[in-house]
């Protein structure tokens, strides 16, 4: 196939690379040349503007910073809606705002022009190994189109559902990874503070729900069974987590994300949830936003 691949930087240029070792054609826009010019040596071509880039192409991959970056090589001055074909595919792998991916995918839409998102999970190395995860959202025969392709970038491509369900699912799938990251460097901290080695620390709990995770543990032993029967109560986990915030107050250690979960802990128990298992935090707060959670629209048919 012809490949157009626009934005060549730290994942690009490895994911466009992947591609041609693929046997496709690449043709490839950066705005900065000195990454275009280093992807000689896989045989792909740099175009002098993102139009020559994207015309005429069988599919046009775009990996940019954010949605206006997006937006404006979409539909900006000299923006590539003008020039893809009406056979082709474009499909969108950065990380941006859902609302700005269906948005996009509308507007081209109207044109007769069809848009997969795709955003990737994992890091740099797994671009250069070709063993990203992929989150693709769009039409069942969009992503079929799409997926010789993606399976060149990625070992794991998951179609999560219509165009923009790829781009909500990587913002659901960052927002808990940038979040514990917080929990991580401070339990790190906690531990370095009060005499411990952290290498030890990180030890300990690899062997426990704190370095394991609750998603492949506890959620599915309780709470996604409907199981609140206590394991371990929350009146118990407010207890331990009030043992934490003291602790590091008395060594002068940051605990914000400690302090933030104490409260939420100590609403669940003013609801009356104190003697369900701690899991039931999830039922607790789903109950509590249950009367404004609105389902986002996504772009069905796009
Ligand atoms: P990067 O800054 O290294 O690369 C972006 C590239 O886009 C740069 O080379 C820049 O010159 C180019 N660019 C910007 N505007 C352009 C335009 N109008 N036309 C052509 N080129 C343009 O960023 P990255 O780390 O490769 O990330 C790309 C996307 O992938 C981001 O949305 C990021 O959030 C996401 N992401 C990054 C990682 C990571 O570990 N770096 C992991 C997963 C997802």
């Amino acid at each position: 196939m012809r490949i157009g691949f626009i934005g060549t930087g730290t994942m690009g240029a490895p994911m466009a690379r992947n591609i041609a070792r693929g046997g496709h054609e690449v043709t490839a826009f950066d705005l900065n040349t000195d990454t275009l010019r280093a992807l000689s040596d896989a045989g792909i071509a740099a175009a002098p503007n993102a139009r020559d880039a994207a015309r005429d192409k069988d599919i046009v991959i775009s990996m940019l910073p954010n949605s206006q970056h997006v937006d404006d090589l979409v539909f900006g001055a000299n923006g590539i809606a003008d020039v893809l074909s009406p056979d082709g595919l474009y499909i969108d792998m950065s990380t941006i705002a859902p609302t700005m991916t269906v948005s996009i995918a509308e507007r081209l839409r109207a044109r007769g022009l069809a848009m997969v998102d795709a955003p990737v999970g994992r890091q740099q190395q797994h671009a250069i190994e070709g063993k990203l995860l992929i989150m693709v959202g769009g039409d069942e025969a969009d992503v079929e189109r799409a997926r010789p392709v993606l399976d060149l970038m990625g070992d794991t491509v998951i179609h999560c559902g219509p165009c923009g369900a790829g781009a909500a699912m990587k913002i659901v799938n960052n927002f808990m990874s940038i979040t514990i990251n917080l929990a991580a460097a401070e339990a790190l901290i906690l531990a370095e503070k009060g005499g411990l080695d952290p290498d030890l620390a990180r030890k300990v709990m690899l062997g426990t729900v704190a370095g394991q995770g609750h998603f492949g543990t506890t959620y599915p032993a309780k709470v996604l069974k409907g199981d609140l029967e206590p394991g371990f109560m929350i009146d118990l986990a407010h207890k331990d987590l009030g043992l934490a915030v003291d602790f590091a107050a008395a060594i002068g250690a940051p605990l914000d994300s400690g302090r933030l979960a104490q409260a939420r802990y100590d609403d669940a128990r003013k609801a009356g949830r104190g003697r369900q298992d701690w899991t039931a935090l999830y039922d607790f707060l789903r109950a509590e936003s249950k009367a404004a959670v609105k389902t986002p629209r996504l772009a069905a048919g796009a």
